[in-house]
């Protein structure tokens, strides 16, 4: 297996960040640093979401990359984004630029949280409206089985049993749809999308708002981990089946994209709120660009597993304390790794699959332009 790849993952927020920077700039991209008004590092230090504009400033053909949605994911999404930048040698076409958005969720990355400073999972907080009054009956037993804890960690026997349950009482798709969708009424539960929009949102909002203007044709990845198979890109493509959007995805990345729903253990992908992917899209829309967009996972480990990852994270932000400061610190480095593999023969796959899904991207523009 190639060690060349490693030097592209890193092992901190900090360093993934001063590589990007130093990458960018040697690109002479159009760099823009924008720092969280309140939000630290856990060492006390600024947090900030950078952005890098490769290419003419009037592009008509641009591809937006976006790492970090979910903290510890962001080191598998950033390595893409400094492999692509690494190996950059021009454009099929002149008039195509890449925007990166480095670390979407910045506090949730330097802290090793999958949510944001205010425990709102960012990919369910682009929402047109917080209905924060209704709760139906499954969500609250859902949340409260969830949030079972004690001093050591979250209680997962107790939690899995009564998951079953409810499985056998309400049915698998349901309460998948429950765990996954997004819920805006328990602020400490998991999948909180939030009271109002998150800072990262807004911030996100505008620097497309910014950059996006000019676009014609738009196509949009959000790279995350923890879908699908070991290794191998799971996409999640949600312009309705068959629209012309659908049609474009399916075109550029291929039959993957009709696999939308293999990676969920009930066979359905939850209908998932508040998707940072599906806002992108709407403001490249509003400009009147034609879009082609997908979320694209790389496979981690089992759905059950996962799930313990989202547990233990829910419990390092409310149960963690001076008292289990090593409980913690094993519990952190699980949940890192649950996200984030060392494994070698993992992480080469991936950048190898990154590197064939952005050429196709970016031939695919160039098509649209043609067309
Ligand atoms: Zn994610």
């Amino acid at each position: 297996m190639p060690d060349s790849v490693l030097p592209f993952f890193s092992r901190s927020y900090e360093e993934a960040r001063d590589k990007f920077l130093l990458l960018s700039k040697k690109h002479g991209a159009y760099s823009c640093s924008y720092k969280h008004p309140s939000a630290c590092a856990p060492n006390g230090a600024p947090l900030t979401l950078e952005t890098a504009w490769i290419g003419p400033r009037d592009a008509k053909n641009v591809m937006v990359m976006v790492s970090g949605t979910h903290g510890p994911e962001a080191y598998t999404g950033a390595a893409i984004q400094l492999n692509w930048l690494n190996g950059h040698k021009g454009f099929p076409s002149s008039s195509m630029a890449m925007l990166i958005i480095h670390g979407a969720n910045p506090y949730g990355w330097a802290h090793s949280s999958r949510t944001t400073e205010n425990n709102v999972d960012l990919n369910r907080n682009f929402v047109e409206s917080y209905a924060t009054d209704t709760c139906s009956q499954l969500t609250q037993q859902v949340q409260e089985l969830l949030c079972s804890s004690r001093s050591k960690g979250p209680r997962f026997k107790r939690i899995f049993i009564g998951l079953i349950k409810l499985l056998l009482s309400d049915g698998i798709t349901k309460v998948v749809n429950e765990i996954s969708n997004g819920q805006y009424t328990h602020a400490e539960g998991i999948g909180y999308g939030g009271d109002s929009a998150e800072w990262a949102n807004l911030t996100i909002r505008a620097i497309l708002d910014e950059h996006l203007k000019q676009a014609d044709n738009v196509t949009i990845i959000d790279w995350h981990t923890g879908i699908g198979r070991y290794g191998e890109p799971c996409f999640l493509c949600f312009d309705e089946p068959y629209s012309e959007e659908y049609q474009r995805a399916r075109s550029c990345w291929g039959a993957g994209i009709d696999k939308s729903n293999v990676g969920y253990s009930s066979g359905q992908r939850p209908d998932y709120q508040g998707l940072l992917i599906n806002a992108a899209r709407d403001i490249a829309q509003g400009f009147g660009a034609k879009t082609t967009t997908a979320v694209i996972e790389f496979g981690t480990y089992a759905n059950l597993k996962m799930l313990k990852g989202l547990l233990i994270d829910r419990w390092l932000r409310y149960h963690h304390d001076k008292e289990n400061l090593k409980i913690s610190a094993k519990l952190q480095t699980q949940m890192l790794r649950l996200f984030y593999p060392q494994d070698l023969r993992w992480r080469t796959s991936v950048l190898q699959h990154s590197e064939t899904i952005i050429s196709q991207s970016l031939t695919a523009l160039n098509t649209d332009d043609a067309s």
